[in-house]
């Protein structure tokens, strides 16, 4: 019989890797920062791949159920110049391999799948040590604590188990996304609505971006990307008009129904700065702890990060179930594929990243998008 496990964090990774313990009949408990499942909107649309998040939610016995979950027709992409001429379109015909999801239905429906209590909200880690023989005491911010013998850290990029496996911190990449919403677009903001298209729309320039997708309701949901340093973002208040307004300053000539995604917003902009772990991230196996997920790979935002949070969790899940009783056995084996698959998408991830706000943009992504044609 394996052991009770120990997850930090309820993301997508947290929670599918507990989904496929509890349907190998496995105990777990996850312990999750946030104080409910509702304290925190989840953010927008995933798209989840047939390579990694749709086999994971098959590893979950949950595939039938996320395909009740697809906006059908989002799967559309566009490329615009700056001043709002499409270069490129593609629609989306049904046939795509990546189907977009609402991430907080998805969160749901893997919460929905767990015996009651599986999660404890409101329970922040604050540090965890070893106590030998691979066992863990992990603190939390309430004063209270939990000794366990199978520890897991999906509790993404800040991560307070990985100190337990690596000195590896976060750095910042030089680029932040500030997040915003229009609500109601197509009766609200009509011209914005039109020149983000029925999907994903990309307007990009060397250091910069405006990119929107059109999620349910007639929401568009935007990251505006500048290549600034962190202290640049310090001196904008986003909260008020004038931070908006700065922020658009920065556009200063782009076509105004890209422009409006920054200073028509509905809800104040969120400033999202993007970090990285080292592309080769690993560990020493180190008994009784392993990480998932952005703990444990950390890359630029690619579409894969949740997608490979919840392949991790799977994997970690099957590993576990496959070895009762060797936990070790489970560990080492989860870990030699980690290593390879993150090491290969944060690569990716990277290239990616240089290609859409490097000196070629936009011609760079839309030769890649003409090409997987
Ligand atoms: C701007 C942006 C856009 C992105 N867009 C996409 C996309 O379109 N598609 C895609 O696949 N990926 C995307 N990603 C990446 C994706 O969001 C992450 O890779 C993914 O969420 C990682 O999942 P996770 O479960 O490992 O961690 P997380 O989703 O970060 O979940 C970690 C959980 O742990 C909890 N936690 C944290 N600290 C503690 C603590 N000390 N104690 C207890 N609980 C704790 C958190 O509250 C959270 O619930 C994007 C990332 C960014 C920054």
């Amino acid at each position: 019989m394996t052991t009770h496990v120990t997850i930090v964090g309820a993301g997508l990774g947290g929670l599918t890797l507990a989904r496929v313990l509890h349907v190998h009949g496995i105990p777990a408990t996850v312990h999750e920062a946030e104080t409910s499942p509702t304290a925190r909107a989840q953010g927008g649309m995933l798209d989840i791949h047939d390579d990694n998040g749709q086999p994971a939610l098959r590893t979950a016995g949950l595939f039938e159920e996320f395909r009740g979950l697809v906006l059908e027709g989002r799967q559309a992409s566009r490329a615009l110049a700056p001043d709002g001429t499409v270069l490129y379109e593609e629609g989306d015909d049904g046939t795509g391999g990546r189907p977009e999801v609402m991430r907080g239905e998805l969160r749901r429906m893997l919460l929905d799948s767990l015996p009651a209590g599986t999660v404890r909200w409101g329970h922040k880690v604050r540090a965890a040590r070893p106590l030998g023989d691979g066992r863990h005491e992990v603190a939390f911010a309430d004063g209270t604590c939990v000794v366990t013998s199978l520890l897991v850290g999906a509790d993404g990029a800040w991560s307070r188990v990985r100190p337990l496996l690596s000195d590896a911190a976060p750095e910042y990449v030089g680029m932040s996304f500030v997040e915003t919403y229009l609500f109601d677009a197509d009766v609200r903001h009509p011209a914005t609505a039109k020149a983000v298209g029925d999907g994903a729309m990309f307007a990009l320039a060397p250091g910069k971006a405006i990119q929107a997708h059109r999620e349910s309701g007639g929401t568009l949901h935007a990251y505006v990307a500048l290549r600034k340093p962190r202290e640049w973002f310090d001196g904008v208040d986003l909260a008020g008009a004038a931070g908006a307004a700065r922020v658009a300053r920065e556009f200063a000539g782009w076509a105004p129904e890209l422009t409006a995604l920054i200073t028509d917003a509905d809800a104040a902009p969120v400033l999202r700065p993007l970090h990285t772990l080292p592309a080769a991230h690993r560990w020493e196996r180190v008994p009784g702890v392993t990480l998932l997920g952005d703990a444990a790979h950390l890359m630029p935002p690619s579409g894969e990060g949740a997608n490979l949070a919840m392949y991790d969790g799977a994997e970690l899940g099957r590993a576990l179930a496959a070895h009762p009783g060797d936990a070790e056995a489970a560990l080492a084996a989860y870990e030699r594929d980690l290593f390879p698959r993150g090491a290969a998408e944060a690569a990716d991830a990277s290239r990616l990243h240089a290609l859409m706000y490097g000196d070629d943009a936009p011609y760079a992504l839309i030769d890649m998008f003409a090409g997987s044609e």
